[in-house]
């Protein structure tokens, strides 16, 4: 079994049942285990600013999958809930869920990607992650404290229950 982080995002059709959704889901998922959930956090649009703001979270999930058996399952779960691709990246989507760490690996397939590439900047990721993972280190050695401390909360609100 290995720790994973996977980052939670949706901004339409009922962003928060989609979050709630893809977590039954993702506890379904074979030979894993749902270790933790951040609460849900609201956050601005990371790219085009037309369009509603999004809804966040972080999951620990403890797994014997293989990195692309979990990105295949996590697409999958990404489908099943509508997800639409279209060119224009960073668009509104009913679900997105992201492999933040697999472990302590480091991936760069032509798939995937981990740490995920972008993770280290985005508060809607730090901030939910340090809540079920506060001590986090990265593969690299970074802290995830440190990570925090260069990364403004700017934008980010938490839900309430
Ligand atoms: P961003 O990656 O900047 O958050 P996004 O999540 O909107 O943008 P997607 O359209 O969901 O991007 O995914 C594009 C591709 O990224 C996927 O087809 C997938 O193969 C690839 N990918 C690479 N690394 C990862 C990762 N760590 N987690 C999820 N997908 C990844
Ligand atoms: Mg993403
Ligand atoms: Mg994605």
């Amino acid at each position: 079994m290995e720790r994973v982080y996977i980052g939670l995002g949706s901004n339409l059709a009922e962003p928060r049942k989609q979050l709630q959704a893809a977590l039954t889901a993702i506890a379904e998922l074979p030979n894993s285990h749902l270790a933790a959930t951040s609460s849900l956090y609201a956050s601005d649009p990371l790219g085009p600013p037309d369009q509603p703001r999004y809804v966040n979270a972080v999951a620990a999930l403890d797994t014997g999958l293989e990195p692309l058996q979990l990105l295949d399952a996590l697409q999958r779960i990404e489908q099943e809930q509508g997800r639409v691709r279209k060119a224009e990246r960073w668009g509104p989507r009913t679900l997105d869920l992201d492999i933040l760490l697999f472990g302590s690996r480091q991936l760069a397939e032509e798939r995937l990607t981990v740490p995920h590439y972008h993770m280290h900047a985005r508060a809607f990721v730090l901030y939910p992650l340090a809540e079920i993972a506060c001590e986090l280190l990265l593969p690299d050695g970074r802290s995830l404290q440190q990570l925090l401390a260069e990364c403004p909360y700017a934008g980010l609100e938490r839900m309430c229950d």
